[in-house]
């Protein structure tokens, strides 16, 4: 079997790196240290750009940061992706950011751009130079969301030490500020939200329109299931194309349906829709308008009935995915249907398509059955194999030390 953040990923040895990385970097102590977690989402696919509904959770894995402040005006991060340090004085960010960015190594961008932004937001404060050593138990690229996990433990510990008095909105704003415009990755805010705002076994039902949030009981210890995420391994490298053809045809079918946004259709509406457009746009409306939906109808199901009701929804979603929106792989429908014949409650892709990972409800006795089983049927069709591991919903970002 394939599991590498196997089960409670190992939260105090990132802390400890962070720690050791802060001294080796400083030679002193660090004053404090932060957390923030990454995140997985549970249901609400390609419905955020749509002014829809999605509900994300915060996971175990968390990306630490530990923090002193000098005297000098100056900004300094250091990661262990990456022992160079990169500084800067942190009057000169508002000229390097959004247009000189290219001169920052990328992943530096993240926690120097979140700096950034929180001093545009709050730009009255006084602020002291600082510190910044950072470690991560977030597997990167695994669409866990390590960005929005390195950029919430930036925006927690520099509130906290700045007294900016921002909320956890705002941080998240801020952190989205960072990574669309000093990172340039055109994301939207669900990520953001889920780290600052998660908390353990809840999720957090957000609406993507006017970004309120609300914290959903899953209830998943108690009922004695886990979530599983199974990642292919296949890389989104090629989906460029298609995320953009996506967005488009959502756009186009707005439009034909004179409203501002998809979320602005409802199930009811499908029947007109399907007589104004063509069938292929039908299909990507029909995904977003049922997915909106599935949203709605998974926390309630969750409030009325608890998280073991919930599989037939998370197995709607992927095969709206799969058939409607067209976004899936064989590799995803694989570990989808390899973990319902081994006993899944229930099994979706997650994330935005042409790869990444799949995530998996399963009785708390079934996982090794569920991970066999799906690791398997990898080999049998000849896919490389996937990586296994289960995520627990967790607080969000928050001071540790
Ligand atoms: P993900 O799906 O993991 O969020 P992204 O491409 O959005 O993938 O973000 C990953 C990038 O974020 C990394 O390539 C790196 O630049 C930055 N990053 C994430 N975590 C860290 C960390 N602990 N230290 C330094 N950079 C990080
Ligand atoms: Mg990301």
């Amino acid at each position: 079997m394939s599991t590498a953040a196997a089960d409670a990923p190992n939260a105090t040895t990132a802390a400890d790196q962070a720690r050791d990385l802060f001294r080796e970097l400083t030679g002193t102590t660090p004053e404090g240290a932060w957390s923030a977690p990454g995140r997985a989402n549970l249901i609400g696919e390609h419905t955020d750009y749509n002014d829809g509904f999605v509900f994300p959770f915060a996971i175990a894995h968390r990306t630490h940061v530990a923090l002193g402040r000098r005297d000098d005006g100056r900004i300094r991060v250091v990661s262990t992706f990456d022992p160079v340090p990169v500084e800067i004085a942190l009057a000169d960010l508002d000229a390097l950011f959004p247009a000189r960015r290219d001169e920052i190594v990328e992943w530096a961008r993240y926690p120097l751009g979140v700096a950034w932004a929180l001093r545009q937001a709050a730009p009255a404060a006084d602020v002291t130079g600082i510190d910044l050593a950072f470690a991560s138990s977030v597997p990167v690229g695994a669409g866990l969301s390590s960005s929005a996990a390195i950029e919430g433990a930036t925006a927690s510990a520099l509130n906290d030490t700045w007294n900016l008095g921002l909320d956890r909105v705002a941080l998240a704003r801020a952190g989205r500020r960072a990574e669309n415009e000093a990172v340039g990755a055109p994301t939207g805010i669900m990520d953001q939200m889920a780290s600052m705002l998660g908390e353990a076994d809840a999720g957090i039902f957000l609406d993507c329109r006017s970004l309120d949030a609300q914290v959903i009981e899953l209830g998943l210890a108690a009922a004695g299931l886990e979530l599983l995420v199974i990642d292919t391994g296949v890389t989104h490298a090629h989906s460029t194309g298609g995320y953009g053809e996506r967005r488009a045809a959502c756009e186009r079918g707005a439009e034909i349906m004179g409203v501002p946004a998809l979320r602005d259709v409802s199930v009811a509406d499908l029947a007109r829709a399907e007589q104004l457009m063509d069938e292929v746009t039908f299909r990507r409306v029909r995904h977003v308008v049922t997915e909106n939906q599935r949203v709605l109808d998974t926390v309630r199901t969750l409030r009325e009935q608890g998280p073991t009701a919930i599989g037939d929804l998370l197995v709607a979603s992927h095969a709206s995915m799969r058939d409607d929106f067209e976004i899936s792989v064989p590799e995803l429908d694989t570990a989808v249907e390899a973990s319902l014949a081994a006993g899944a409650v229930g099994a979706r892709m997650t994330g935005g398509g042409f790869g990444g990972a799949a995530i998996a409800l399963v009785a708390h006795d079934l996982i090794p059955q569920v991970t066999d089983a799906v690791v398997a049927a990898f080999a049998a069709s000849g896919f490389a194999p996937p990586t296994i591991f289960t995520v627990t919903p967790s607080a969000g970002a928050g001071r540790d030390a």
